[in-house]
């Protein structure tokens, strides 16, 4: 992703911040966390165009660039520990004070996506610093999903965080957005991407007055929700963040026995 979507990110999440004060803290967060995530991409970028290799050896413990990665996690987890909710913030002053190999291992583990599901709130912590690297790699390999049709990140094999509707000729289109690398490739629109229910009886769409223009789209069969921004509906939106701010309909959606098929950057 290029240096100007993290800044439409914290802008849209500025703003929002200020139009919804029952989400304000956690868009707080967010906010520095993207302000973070965008000076590791800045940084990874430079080294890169100073034909420094960055190398992805499936091991963070590798490449001295990996190993300059792990010193910022310590940076990172001070970002988390000063801005996040009590509970992250704990964990992360844990994991600072554990050190340098404890880190690696982490970043290892979420690295290569061994992580148990769901993530433990340690993994979380791991995933959110390594995120920007991922979307870093997946930005720099040419991809040719023409056709494919699955559920999972055809770059990264994760699951995907949120779904996304773009106006298409004279249809809106579904694509799923990764959680991790940020890829996004299209979704057919009645499918469940926990289990690929196809029966729309079984697939209930939920949309609350204050977010009309996300939807809760759950399924019966594996109890599972997504959120997808409807762009076509409010064009100002900006996937990643609205999805955040639109954090009460994860409690209602829990509240009605369904849990997220894949938690995003903040958590949640
Ligand atoms: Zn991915
Ligand atoms: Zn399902």
């Amino acid at each position: 992703m290029a240096k100007g979507s993290w800044q439409q990110r914290i802008q849209r999440a500025e703003e929002l911040t200020s139009q919804r004060p029952f989400v304000a803290e956690i868009l707080g967060f967010y906010v520095q966390l993207a302000r973070f995530q965008e000076g590791l991409y800045q940084r990874l970028e430079n080294a890169s165009q100073s034909k420094t290799e960055i190398a992805l050896q499936g091991r963070v413990s590798g490449p001295p660039e990996l190993r300059e990665l792990v010193s910022s996690f310590g940076v990172f987890l001070s970002v988390v520990e000063a801005s996040g909710p009590a509970r992250l913030a704990e964990m992360a002053r844990d994991l600072r004070h554990r050190g340098d190999e404890a880190w690696s291992n982490c970043l290892d583990t979420c690295w290569s996506g061994t992580q148990t599901s769901p993530a433990a709130p340690q993994e979380f912590l791991g995933r959110a610093f390594l995120q920007p690297y991922a979307e870093f790699v997946r930005s720099r390999i040419v991809m040719q999903w023409n056709g494919y049709t699955y559920s999972l990140c055809p770059f990264c094999n994760r699951k995907p965080g949120l779904g996304i509707l773009r106006q298409m000729k004279d249809s809106a289109r579904r694509s799923l957005m990764c959680s991790f690398c940020a890829a996004e490739w299209e979704f057919r629109r009645i499918v469940c991407a926990g289990c690929g229910e196809e029966d729309n009886r079984k697939l209930p769409v939920y949309v609350a007055a204050e977010f009309d223009y996300v939807r809760v789209e759950c399924c019966d069969t594996c109890r599972q929700y997504i959120k997808t921004v409807d762009l076509t509906k409010n064009g100002l939106a900006e996937p990643v963040v609205d999805e955040i701010a639109s954090a009460p309909l994860d409690l209602w959606a829990q509240e009605h026995g369904y849990s997220k098929l894949e938690l995003n950057v903040v958590g949640m």
